[in-house]
This record gives structure tokens, C-alpha cells and sequence, in this order.
């Protein structure tokens, strides 16, 4: 008997991840996607190993860099592009504290891979406005995220398991894991923050946190680091410059604002004196979860239905590991990480 395929609603940096899974597998899926995609897209696709508000390392980043490394050189291998740049990423110190830190940690063991130990170059570096001292991160990355997103797409239509079309959840059975009728083995939901409409995991903590990026052209800014204080830049192409990004938590648009431009440009004069144009400004919207961790998980009521959601800012880094581990979850029950399982607000449905 064929063996019932599994149905992957959304294919941005999610759904994408868990397909090459299951295909690694040979576990027979389909992907469904709206064909509107309005935040891995968008992302400017920055692997920063490191959270500078607080000086630390990223939540799990010695398990993450290494197995996302590993599945987009799979992907390169596969679809003949590189999707995985390294770029050391310039942090310049926006207070004394944050460099006292630094010189703190750069030496620890755990942070050997990501800090470089600062010395008098970095001091005196004059791609940034510089007050209180620069520090190089190490083991930084971009992802071509738009590129990435299209061979993803030209891969899922190639095989055939691909259909443009925005599901109605009124054409969902839930305890069958039916859609329009057509029965499937599990249904898993990848919807990025249009996971706030889902009726099923619509208890879940789930924000939409739009954020907006501009691109420039500038004949002086750096282009071998990625500059960072308030704002980052990112080198795309010559003389062309992603700079980003913004938060806000009040605005579900997908309009860009005038208010954002001025944050950018007003963070970008800060950070460096570079002369520049602005030539595009971009608009999307994280999936953000209030525990800052994402969320998976099978419904408590309705086990056919799953979830992979909640990526927040980190989606490029966590995605492929996640993805992994949300593959042995759902096909050999195997345990999900306690801080990402969605147990942890069972009780909002009891
Ligand atoms: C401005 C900005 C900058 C960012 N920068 C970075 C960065 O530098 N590095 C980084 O790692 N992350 C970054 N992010 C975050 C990153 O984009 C997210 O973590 C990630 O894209 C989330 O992926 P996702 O697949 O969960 O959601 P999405 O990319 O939103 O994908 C969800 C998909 O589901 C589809 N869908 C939803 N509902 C339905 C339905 N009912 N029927 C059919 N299809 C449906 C949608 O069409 C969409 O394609 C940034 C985000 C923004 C907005």
C-alpha cells in the first residue's frame, strides 16, 4: 500500500528546512504554500553567532552553526548555488560596558570560536564611528535567502510536490488530518506569523514583529565586514548595501514607513560617515514568541496536526537543526527539546 504523504503547510525557511528532511527520509510529503512570502524572503538572512545586548553566546549556537553550515552546503551541492557566506561581523562598542565585557569573555574557552581577542587594529578601526572601541566576531554568516527560497521552490515544482494555493482552515479536518477531503498522515503547520490565524495553535504565544530593511549604494562603506551598532549593514552585490533592521510590535502592515527609513538612516549616519543613497526599503514580519524560543510540537487534542513555527530573528541559524529535530519527533517520537515543545502552554488549554 503507498505510504499517505505528510502535508507541510508553508514553505519559507521552515517548511523548506523540514522538506529537505523529509525527503532525506524518502518520506513521501506535500508542500502547500500561499505563493506570498513576507518574511524569510525578506530576511536579510545574517547568521550573528552572537546576542550583543548581552555579550552572550546565541541560544544553542554551538549545535546549530555547524549542522546549518552542513545542510546548506548540502543544499549547494544539490542545487549547484552558495547560499552560505562567511563574513566576520565588525561590532563597534556602543558603551564601555560592552567592551569590558568583550575583553571579559574573549578569552573563555566557549567563546574562543566567536570573539577574536581584541588588539590595538581594532581599536583604532576606522570603518565605524568608534568611541569606545571595536571587536570582531568570528564564525559570522549570510545566507542568500532569495536565491536560496527560488531553488527551494524550483525543487519542490521539479518533484512535483509543490501547490501554490493559501489553505482555508474550514477545508481541514482536524482528528482525520483531512484536506479537501484528501487524507494525509500528519499535517504540519510552517505558517510564519499567519500562524496567529491558526484556529488549532492560536493559544500559543505567537507575535508578529514587523520589521523593514533599506538597501543602499555607497562607494565607501566596508565591504569585507558586516558593520554593527543599532543597525547592520550587509555587502550584496558592489556598491549595494543591505542595512537593517527594524522591531516594531504594533504595526501587522506590510507597508514600509517613513518612520523606519528615518531609524535606519538616522542609525546608519551613527555608525559610520559613509556617504549613501538609498535606492529600496522592504517590509516583513518575524514570527516571534514571548519566551524568545520557538515553538513545536504536536496538538494536544488533534495529534495529526503539528506545529513548526516561532523562529523569531534567528531563522537561517535554527532552522535546519530544528527541522531535524522536529523529523525525529514526529517519526520516531523521539523527545523534543523541553524549552521548544509546545507542552510548555498546555495549560493555556486546559
Ligand atoms: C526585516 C527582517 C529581517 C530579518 N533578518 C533576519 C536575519 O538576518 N537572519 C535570520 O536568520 N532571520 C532574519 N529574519 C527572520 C526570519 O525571516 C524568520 O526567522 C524566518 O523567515 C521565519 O520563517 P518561517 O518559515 O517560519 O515563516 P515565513 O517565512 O513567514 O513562511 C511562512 C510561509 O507560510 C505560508 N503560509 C502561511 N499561511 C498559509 C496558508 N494558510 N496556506 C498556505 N500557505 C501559508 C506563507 O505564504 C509563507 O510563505 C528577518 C525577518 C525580517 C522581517
Amino acid at each position: 500500500m503507498e505510504q499517505q504523504k505528510i502535508l507541510l503547510v508553508g514553505a519559507g525557511i521552515a517548511g523548506v528546512a523540514l522538506a529537505r528532511h523529509l525527503d532525506k527520509r524518502n518520506i513521501p510529503f506535500e508542500v502547500i504554500d500561499a505563493g506570498k512570502n513576507h518574511s524569510s524572503r525578506i530576511a536579510a538572512g545574517l547568521i550573528n553567532p552572537m546576542v550583543f545586548r548581552r555579550m552572550a553566546k546565541s541560544w544553542r549556537v554551538d549545535e546549530f552553526l555547524p549542522y546549518a553550515k552542513q545542510f546548506y552546503a548540502e543544499a549547494t551541492t544539490e542545487w549547484g548555488q552558495t547560499y552560505f557566506h562567511p563574513i566576520p561581523i565588525r561590532r563597534a562598542f556602543a558603551h564601555q560596558q560592552e567592551y569590558d565585557f568583550w575583553v571579559k569573555k574573549q578569552n573563555l574557552e566557549e567563546y574562543q570560536a566567536y570573539l577574536k581577542p581584541l588588539d590595538d587594529s581594532d581599536h583604532k578601526n576606522t570603518s565605524v564611528i568608534n568611541t569606545y572601541g571595536t571587536g570582531e566576531v568570528l564564525n559570522a554568516a549570510y545566507i542568500s535567502t532569495k536565491q536560496l527560497l527560488d531553488d527551494a521552490f524550483k525543487w519542490l515544482q521539479q518533484t512535483k510536490r509543490l501547490r501554490i494555493e493559501k489553505i482555508q482552515y474550514k477545508d481541514i479536518d482536524p482528528q482525520n488530518a483531512t484536506y479537501k477531503g484528501e487524507q494525509f498522515a500528519k499535517i504540519i503547520f510552517c505558517e510564519g506569523y499567519h500562524g496567529l490565524e491558526n484556529p488549532w495553535f492560536n493559544y500559543l504565544p505567537l507575535q508578529a514583529t514587523k520589521g523593514e530593511t533599506i538597501t543602499i549604494t555607497s562607494e565607501d562603506i566596508s565591504n569585507s565586514e558586516s558593520l554593527n551598532r543599532k543597525c547592520f549593514t550587509l555587502p550584496v552585490k558592489d556598491t549595494i548595501y543591505r542595512v537593517g533592521a527594524t522591531y516594531a510590535w504594533d504595526d501587522p502592515t506590510l507597508h514600509t514607513t517613513e518612520a523606519a527609513r528615518s531609524e535606519l538612516i538616522g542609525h546608519l549616519q551613527n555608525l559610520s560617515s559613509c556617504n549613501f543613497e538609498v535606492l529600496d526599503q522592504e517590509a516583513g514580519i518575524r514570527p516571534t514568541v514571548l519566551d524568545r524560543r520557538p515553538l513545536l510540537g504536536k496538538h494536544i487534542h488533534f495529534p495529526a496536526l503539528s506545529i513548526f513555527n516561532g523562529l523569531g530573528t534567528k531563522g537561517y541559524l535554527m532552522a535546519p537543526l530544528l527541522a531535524k529535530e522536529m523529523t525525529d519527533f514526529i517519526l520516531n517520537d523521539k523527545n523534543l527539546d523541553r524549552e521548544i515543545d509546545i507542552q510548555r502552554y498546555h495549560k493555556r488549554l486546559l
